[in-house]
């Protein structure tokens, strides 16, 4: 009875120290449609660290329609990237939140090479000059799926407008038509998933978003996942890559590049 209490307690401390470790930086890397939300939502619940999706935050400046809303809705309307300074900024601003303390996950940055610059050194000097951290180096994780896939991907996606929650009329559609399985909200198409928008964000990707690819790959800090596996088997994929890599407070050594 006691020896199973104290195995009990044992047991639970040392899962809090596995989950509730520092994790670090953790950038995902690929193109729209490649299931990075997805992928994204499921690493903030395993691990507890924040998503931070540059895409979420810029769309809820454009809905409060704050001065950078209005700034910068006809730019994502076209399916542009918006000008480097300015996500940079909502970046900084959001990093510096008290719940990304252990880490978190970039979803949609770095979009160019001089956001991945100019995160370095954020992380240099924020996270790892200050002590927090025993590195800065982020783990970066590339999704990556065949072209014609992912337009069949993203012309299926439907996203719910209370909850958040991701379907896809050809692979992972809702119990009804349309409708949200959680809340019974009426699904929509995401503005930037319409056809017309598609093919621009599809070739702003392949233009500006490879280099940042070839960046941290030439820094040997890039890992590729197959994005064309079951939901879980990338999940399973990309938990394997953070647990081999995370950086701990503790240990003052580097996260060594692959
Ligand atoms: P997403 O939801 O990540 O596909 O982002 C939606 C839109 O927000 C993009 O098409 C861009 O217009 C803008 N956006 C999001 N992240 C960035 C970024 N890192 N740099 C520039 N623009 C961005
Ligand atoms: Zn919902």
């Amino acid at each position: 009875m006691v020896v199973n209490l104290v195995q009990e307690r044992l047991g639970a401390s040392s899962m809090a120290e596995q989950v509730l470790r520092t994790i670090g930086p953790v950038v995902l890397l690929g193109p729209p449609g490649a299931g990075k939300g997805t992928q994204s939502k499921r690493i903030t619940e395993h691990y507890h660290i924040p998503q931070v999706s540059t895409g979420d935050l810029l769309r809820e400046h454009v809905r409060q329609q704050t001065p950078l809303g209005i700034e910068v809705q006809a730019v994502i309307a076209r399916g542009e990237l918006v000008p480097d300074h300015l996500v940079c900024d909502i970046v900084a601003w959001r990093l510096r939140q008290p719940d990304a303390d252990r880490g978190f996950i970039l979803d949609g940055f770095p979009r160019t090479q001089k956001q991945a610059a100019w995160l370095d050194s954020f992380l240099k000097f924020e996270f790892f000059e200050t002590g927090k951290w025993a590195s800065w180096l982020p783990i970066v994780i590339r999704i990556q799926v065949d072209y014609n896939k992912l337009l069949l991907r993203i012309t299926g996606r439907r996203t719910c407008p209370t909850c958040g929650a991701i379907y896809n009329v050809h692979s992972n559609p809702p119990l009804v038509d349309e409708i949200c399985d959680k809340d019974g909200t009426k699904l929509v198409i995401r503005d930037d998933d319409r056809d017309e928008v598609i093919r621009e964000r599809l070739d702003t990707y392949e233009r500006q978003t490879k280099p940042v690819a070839e960046y941290y790959d030439k820094l040997g800090r890039l890992v590729t996942i197959n994005g064309d596996q079951s939901v879980d088997d990338v999940s399973a994929a990309i938990l394997k890559e953070i647990d081999g890599r995370a950086c701990g407070v503790a240990s003052g050594t580097e996260v060594k590049g692959n």
